[in-house]
């Protein structure tokens, strides 16, 4: 900086947590998001008998958040209810669930520490109040602000989404997936998915195998339904993939790799429901007459129509949707040119991994891998998580070079969101991987035959 301070006076330290405290808001505000649809979903499909298929999940969220219910709706009701009112608290009232979901001795450090969150949603707004101008400047406020939110944001808009969308879709079954461009068949109607929401496919993964899905394809001369799946929703859809197979055939890509898809010329339809919907698809689906329809106004793209995911009315969105995206296949034959690579993926991709199945992998104990670890076979685990970006060589190139060198070094990795479209596309969760792992961990993998 050419002066020690702004014209407002605020110093560097201010400046800069004030633009990281809005930062932060930013983003738990998108993980909240998240939460309340997902725990809306839930109380939604509870309060109208809908189909439950995570009893073990209900069971185990009950258990945790010490709640019982005449049955499986009763108690699914509950615990939505239990996360919408704690995310709708005012800010100075603690939320009641943060103690139940976390590692107690945290818990008690966050409690003396003086950061536990109040209502989620309430902490997001303060957040953007804090951190406009001329209202806080004092650094270490802001920064505790930042942790709070992180609390809020990782056991709510991760942990507990995951859990309820477990509930509502199925728990991860570990199991080999196909992934990637191959993934694609150009004789189904192919609608691509984006975002985050996992629980507003719930009717429409179930109806796009249903008699009259099966009748709108026919009519187009098509096979059938499939979603294609891109970006985060579309790890969801791999994740629990064991309990819908016929629907969803694999993983095509990431975030970037969406605009690939596209490319391919094999997707006549976008469904969008939060990020990331990138807006260089916008001019894709222009040029190749791919319909973008959008179910949550947060992702809303220019030449989207927008029909909002609502449960009482998922019928007929799903009916919507079957229909323009078999209008689309139509229109489509023969004016745009099909180009599958179809050696790009591979059939046999670990997927359905948890800490649930995984432990049950290990035969119900973590004690197997602690004494690896213990016993220095395996170095140790590491997180490569999130977003991959251009930057750094291009896309997934630091994802997939800090990978290769970590395994090299017998370090376990564990990566979720878009690193793991990157990682699963060029074989890196096949068993063949083990190959390329140190000596320690190569023998483990081969061991197990992971
Ligand atoms: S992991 Fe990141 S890049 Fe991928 S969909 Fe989620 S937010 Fe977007």
């Amino acid at each position: 900086p050419k002066t020690p301070r702004g014209v407002c006076g605020a110093d560097a330290d201010a400046i800069v947590t004030r633009n990281l405290l809005r930062a932060v808001a930013a983003g738990s505000g998108c993980y909240i998001h998240i939460m309340e649809n997902t725990a809306r979903n839930l109380l939604a499909i509870a309060e109208s008998g809908g189909r439950i298929r995570g009893e073990a999940t209900l069971a185990r969220v009950a258990g945790m958040f010490g709640v019982s219910g005449t049955d499986s709706h009763d108690t699914a009701a509950k615990i939505a209810r239990a996360v919408l009112e704690d995310l709708y608290r005012p800010r100075f009232d603690v939320m009641r669930l943060t103690e139940k979901i976390a590692y107690a001795p945290r818990f008690a450090k966050w409690r003396e520490l003086g950061i536990l969150p109040g209502g989620a949603k309430s902490e997001v707004f303060d957040g953007v109040v804090k951190s406009s101008t001329n209202l806080n400047s004092d650094p270490v406020d802001m920064l505790l602000h930042c942790l709070t939110l992180g609390i809020s944001t990782g056991l709510y808009g991760l942990t507990l989404v995951n859990l309820l969308n477990d509930i509502m879709l199925g728990e991860p079954k570990l199991r080999p997936a196909a992934v990637g461009f191959k993934t694609i068949d150009p004789r189904y109607i192919n609608i691509m998915i984006t975002g985050h929401q996992h629980s507003c496919f719930t009717h429409l993964q179930e109806y796009l195998v249903g008699p009259e899905a099966a009748s709108a394809a026919r009519a187009v001369g098509a096979e059938g339904f499939r979603l294609v799946g891109c970006t985060c929703v579309g790890q969801d859809l791999q994740l629990r993939g064991e309990h819908y197979r016929e629907v969803f055939t694999g993983h095509a890509g990431n975030n970037f790799t969406s605009e690939a898809v596209l490319a391919t010329g094999a997707v006549g339809m976008v469904v969008s429901e939060f990020n990331c919907t990138l807006p260089g698809l916008t001019p894709i689906a222009e040029k190749l007459l791919v319909r973008m329809y959008c179910i949550d106004d947060v992702a809303k793209k220019p030449n989207a129509e927008y029909r909002r995911y609502n449960y009482a009315e998922r019928e007929d969105l799903s009916r919507d949707i079957v229909r323009s995206a078999a209008d689309a296949f139509r229109e489509r034959r023969g004016k745009v040119r099909i180009d599958i690579p179809a050696d790009h993926g591979n059939d046999d991709t670990l997927t359905g991994v948890s800490e649930v199945s995984l432990k049950e992998f290990l035969g119900g104990t973590w004690q197997p891998l602690i004494d690896l670890i213990a016993n220095g076979t395996i170095k140790g685990v590491v997180g490569v998580v999130g977003c991959p970006s251009m930057v750094s060589g291009g896309h997934d190139v630091l994802t997939v070079d800090l990978v290769r060198e970590l395994i090299a070094r017998d370090i376990i990795v564990l990566s979720a969101g878009c690193s793991s479209g990157g990682l699963e596309n060029v074989g890196l969760m096949r068993a063949a991987a083990a190959s390329e792992a140190g000596p320690g961990l190569r023998a483990v993998c081969e061991k197990l035959g992971i």
